[in-house]
Parts: structure tokens; C-alpha cells; sequence
């Protein structure tokens, strides 16, 4: 019997030691698991790169020469819409969760301003058809003052950037080519053109354009255009492709008939967009580059990309996908319940996007979402923009430990998404806060800024010689406030202050009834008589009711009626605190 026992407690203590390990391993898992748990999602990206390049020495040489390359591109083509910026706020919070991980990362826009214009713009008369198929590079500004169409649409996004807090290096991928950046990818391309046809057999089939194709579009040194041209052999040797620019190449732009051999080299032409994205990766070392989710669908341009980029360039693709993995995209970012799509041609631009938020909210926004879930922003909506300017100041708070967070992981959190939403400097100490609601009653009552600062002084919301960044952040409220009364607004957040001619008219009318009238001179009488705080004066309305015997519906609605000749307004006894004298004085003469 002991000696079974002895056996048995030598085989608990084996199976102690080799789980032993295990558990640790499982704690160091939890706690790691845990740690990535707590981190944002853009620092966790940040820290995600940096790993894969640890790993790949081949990269970790390259990027200890370039530094981390975040890089995003966009087709000036027309009008940019919002949705891009999406794109653009996630590529710039990475770069800036690599810096303050001691990285040195550059978030780069390129515009593919060497592009053909495709379709008609339709801001545009017609007369610009006859640009169709050329480089957007190479066609006129629309506008005066800009080098080139691409130039102007660009621009009109990106002079936006320094507003939204964006740190980005705008570069051109025309510009790109000429200076020889994707020389050698064009060269291993076009000696492995049948490697890039395999692919896009095996993922459209052999009918498929690409599959036949040399992939490589000449500008046609006869007319100009870049579309309208095929290759049609590539002399490895003497490194000079012969094209023909034909009517078949594509339906909407017609080729001269011209043919020619020459250096691809230089800017002489460009890749086709999915061969082009690939070979951006290896000639700019881009190691994180997102996209929408439908780049990333399934056999998607992205998937093309990273088969080309490893397979033939032998590049790492980067972030989020791997040699093998496509990886997900982003989703849409939309305004106004639709999504914001340029080829459709609806939407809010850009541009624009802060005619409906101010920048640091904007961010906030953009920020505090993952990337994986949708975001519809409808400014129409009162409780969308009063929930986003709520969250904005409650994160404030927790930042400034003015308020607590749920729990230390949320505080954590809050803490970062604050930092990641700053435009510049983040405050030394917190701004003064005026409730974006509150702000909408105010500037309604106060009639304009100035009005609005004085009943903020008198009620003490605001010391008397406020200035500096609090006073920035009180009139940037106010202006916010009065843009959503103004613009957007139900009109249940509507109200103009009545005159005393409408109080007395009401009284001769006969429109409010007696007893209500009595309680609202008590009111008046009351407010007069101390300094109240909002809760009390609330209290002592049902007191005044009770007391007179009137209905606490009917007295709402009375002073409602009285105050803003409506039958609902802002909660009351903060209106009246609000308005001051102003409500004495209308109480005063209805009764
Ligand atoms: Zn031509």
C-alpha cells in the first residue's frame, strides 16, 4: 500500500512539473493578452509592425535606413470625399502611435496624379472629354493657381490636413516615376510579366485582361494619352517596350494609331493599379498600409497586390496583410446615413467635413472607432452630435482626472484617445466645459458670443477674467453650438426668447389661465428674492404649484408658452436661471 502511495505521489509531482511551466506560460499569455487588451488600436498596430520587422532582418535593414513608411494613396480624380479621410486619420494616428513607441515613422500620402482621367468630372462642361485618357498630371488646373488637375483636386483635401492635426508627407506618384523610385520594380515586373499573368489568371481566370497583357501602360509620345496604349513586346536586353496606342484599349478615350518602342523608365508611363500598389511597397519600403474593406475583398485588389509584391518582387506585403494573408480593411466612414462615395458623386467632401464638426471632435471620432466598425455620423440626428460632443468632455475629464473612469483599463483608454484627438500641443491643464447642450441654450438666449459670455459670467459658469486656452475652448463651444442651432438642429433645440409685448399679449388673450399666471408671478417673485441653484429653483416649483393648486403640467407648458411661446423647451428651472431678469420680467407681465 505505501508503496503505491510513494507511486502515486511521484506521478502527481511529474504531472505537477510539466504542467508547472504551462501555467506560467498561460499567466505570461493572459497578462500579454490582457496588455493588448488595454493598449488603442492604434498603438497595438504600432507595436504589431514593429514585431514583423524585428522578425524579417532582410526588412529590419531596410527599415533602420527609411524608418517606418505608413503610406496611403489617393486618385485625384475629383471632389475627395470624406470617406478617404477615415484612411488618412488612421494612417496618421499609427505613425503617431509608432514616434511615441521611439520609432521613427512617416505617415506618406502619394497622389496618383499620373492616373488617366477616366470618366467625365461632372463639376466640369464637357469640353474636358477631350481629355479623357490622359494623365491628370499632364491636364490643366481647373482652377488657376495649381500646377495641374491632380494638383487642384489634392489640394483642396490635403491644405485641409494642418487644420485636422494630420502630419503627413504629400508626395506625387508621377513624380515618383520620373525620378526613378520604381525603376527596378519596372524591371522586374516586365522580366516576370508571364509571373504577373499567372496571377491574375489564377484569380480572374484566362479571360481576364491582365492575364494577357504586358503590365505596364506607356504614355503615348504622339498624343499624350496613357490609357489608350498597350504594350506590346518588352526587349529585356535593350530595355525598351513596344506599345501601340489604339480605339480598343479602352471604350471611353481614343488611342491616335501610333506606335513606338521606349524606356519605360523615368515616367515614361505606369503600371496598372493593382501591379502599381504591389510595387509601391518594395520601392517606398512601406510597411503599413490600410485600406477600405472593399480593396480587401475576397481576390480584391489587395489580394493581387500582396500575391505580386511576394511572389514577384519578394517583398513582405505590409500591415494588415502578410506573404500569405490578405487581411482586413477598414470599414466606410459616412455623413449623413449614406455612404460617401466619389463615383456616385453624392456626398459630403473633405474638405467640408468641418462645416459640420470642428476639427478635435472630427479626430475624436475617428479616433475613439475601430477601424473594423462602421461609422455613420449623421449630423441631422440631435442625439449623434449631443452624444459625440458629451463623450468628447467626459474623456476630457478623465484625462485631466476630473472624473473617473469606469474602471483603470477604460481610464487608460480615454487617456489616449484624448492625446491621439488633440490638434497640436495637448493642454497643459484642462479647458474650461460648457455642455454642448447648454451652450445651444445660451447662445439662443444670449443672442451672439458676447451676450452668451456675459450670462456665463453672471451665472459663474465662467470666472470674470477668463482668457487664454479656456476661453478658446468657450468660443470654439459656442460658435459649435450655434453652427448645430443654425444648421442642423431639430426644432425641439429651437427657442427665440420672447418680447414682454407677448407676455401681455398672452394675459389678453386670455391664453394662459389664472391660477397658472399666479404661480408664474411667484416664480418671479421667488427668483428675485435669493441666488438659486438649479435644483433647488426645480424643487420650488412643485412647491408653487402645490401650493396654489395648479397642475405641474399646465405650469410647464405655460411658462414654456410664456418664456419662448412654445410648449416644450430646455429644462426649466435652468432656463430661468438662465435668462435672468428676462424671465422675471415676463413672468411680471403675464400675470
Ligand atoms: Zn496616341
Amino acid at each position: 500500500m505505501a508503496k503505491k502511495q510513494e507511486q502515486k505521489q511521484k506521478k502527481e509531482k511529474r504531472e505537477q512539473k510539466k504542467t508547472a511551466p504551462n501555467a506560467k506560460k498561460i499567466q505570461e499569455q493572459k497578462m500579454q493578452e490582457h496588455e493588448e487588451d488595454i493598449l488603442h488600436w492604434a498603438d497595438h498596430i504600432a507595436k504589431e509592425v514593429k514585431a514583423r520587422v524585428d522578425a524579417d532582418p532582410k526588412l529590419k535593414k531596410l527599415v533602420e535606413k527609411q524608418g517606418f513608411i505608413v503610406y496611403d494613396e489617393k486618385t485625384p480624380s475629383g471632389k475627395i470625399h470624406v470617406g478617404s479621410g477615415r484612411g488618412w486619420i488612421i494612417h496618421d494616428a499609427i505613425a503617431k502611435a509608432m514616434r511615441s513607441q521611439g520609432m521613427q515613422a512617416t505617415f506618406i500620402l502619394s497622389s496618383d496624379d499620373i492616373d488617366p482621367y477616366d470618366k467625365p468630372n461632372k463639376e466640369l462642361p464637357s469640353d474636358w472629354d477631350k481629355y479623357l485618357g490622359m494623365p491628370f498630371r499632364n491636364m490643366p488646373s481647373p482652377v488657376p493657381g495649381y500646377e495641374h488637375f491632380g494638383d487642384y483636386y489634392f489640394r483642396q483635401a490635403t491644405e485641409k490636413f494642418g487644420e485636422l492635426g494630420i502630419e503627413a508627407e504629400l508626395e506625387s506618384t508621377g513624380e515618383q516615376y520620373e525620378k526613378g523610385i520604381f525603376n527596378k520594380a519596372i524591371k522586374t515586373i516586365l522580366d516576370n510579366h508571364q509571373k504577373v499573368q499567372a496571377i491574375y489568371k489564377e484569380l480572374y481566370g484566362e479571360e481576364a485582361g491582365g492575364a494577357n497583357k504586358i503590365p505596364f501602360n506607356v504614355i503615348c509620345e504622339k498624343c499624350g494619352k496613357i490609357a489608350t496604349t498597350r504594350a506590346t513586346h518588352w526587349d529585356a536586353k535593350k530595355e525598351l517596350l513596344a506599345y501601340e496606342c489604339k480605339d480598343d484599349v479602352v471604350k471611353w478615350a481614343q488611342g491616335c494609331g501610333h506606335t513606338g518602342k521606349v524606356s519605360p523608365y523615368n515616367g515614361n508611363g505606369k503600371f496598372p493599379w493593382k501591379v502599381e500598389w504591389a510595387a509601391k511597397w518594395p520601392s517606398k519600403t512601406v510597411v503599413c498600409e490600410l485600406a477600405g474593406k472593399d480593396h480587401f475583398t475576397h481576390g480584391g485588389s489587395r489580394t493581387c497586390a500582396v500575391k505580386i509584391s511576394s511572389e514577384v518582387l519578394d517583398y513582405p506585403p505590409p500591415y494588415p496583410s502578410t506573404r500569405t494573408e490578405t487581411g482586413d480593411g477598414y470599414e466606410f466612414f459616412t455623413i449623413g446615413g449614406q455612404k460617401m462615395s466619389t463615383s456616385k458623386g453624392i456626398g459630403v467632401a473633405f474638405a467640408d467635413i468641418t462645416n459640420y464638426l470642428p476639427p478635435k471632435i472630427v479626430r475624436y471620432l475617428l479616433i475613439k472607432t475601430r477601424p473594423h466598425a462602421v461609422l455613420s455620423f449623421d449630423p441631422c440626428k440631435d442625439d449623434d452630435i449631443i452624444f459625440l460632443f458629451d463623450r468628447y468632455d467626459e474623456t476630457e475629464r478623465i484625462y485631466f482626472k476630473k472624473e473617473k473612469a469606469s474602471n483603470p483599463k477604460e481610464a487608460k483608454m480615454q487617456k489616449r484617445i484624448y492625446e491621439l484627438s488633440q490638434v497640436g500641443p495637448i493642454p497643459k491643464k484642462m479647458p474650461a466645459q460648457i455642455s454642448f447642450v447648454f451652450a445651444s441654450v445660451v447662445i439662443q438666449t444670449g443672442l451672439n458670443e458676447e451676450g452668451a459670455l456675459k450670462i456665463l459670467r453672471r451665472l459663474g459658469h465662467i470666472p470674470e477674467d477668463l482668457e487664454g486656452h479656456d476661453m478658446h475652448a468657450v468660443m470654439e463651444r459656442l460658435h459649435d453650438a450655434k453652427r448645430w442651432v443654425e444648421r442642423f438642429a431639430s426644432e425641439r433645440y429651437k427657442f427665440e426668447v420672447q418680447s414682454i409685448g407677448h407676455a401681455i399679449k398672452l394675459r389678453e388673450d386670455g391664453l394662459i389661465g389664472e391660477k397658472e399666471r399666479k404661480a408664474l408671478l411667484m416664480v418671479a417673485q421667488t427668483v428675485k428674492k435669493k441666488k438659486w441653484d438649479e435644483k433647488a429653483l426645480h424643487d420650488e416649483f412643485y412647491h408653487i404649484c402645490k401650493k396654489l393648486n395648479v397642475d405641474v403640467k399646465a405650469f410647464f407648458q405655460s411658462a414654456y408658452k410664456v418664456l419662448i411661446n412654445k410648449e416644450r423647451g430646455p429644462r426649466l428651472a435652468s432656463f430661468v436661471l438662465t435668462l435672468g431678469d428676462r424671465a422675471v420680467q415676463l413672468f411680471e407681465n403675464v400675470a
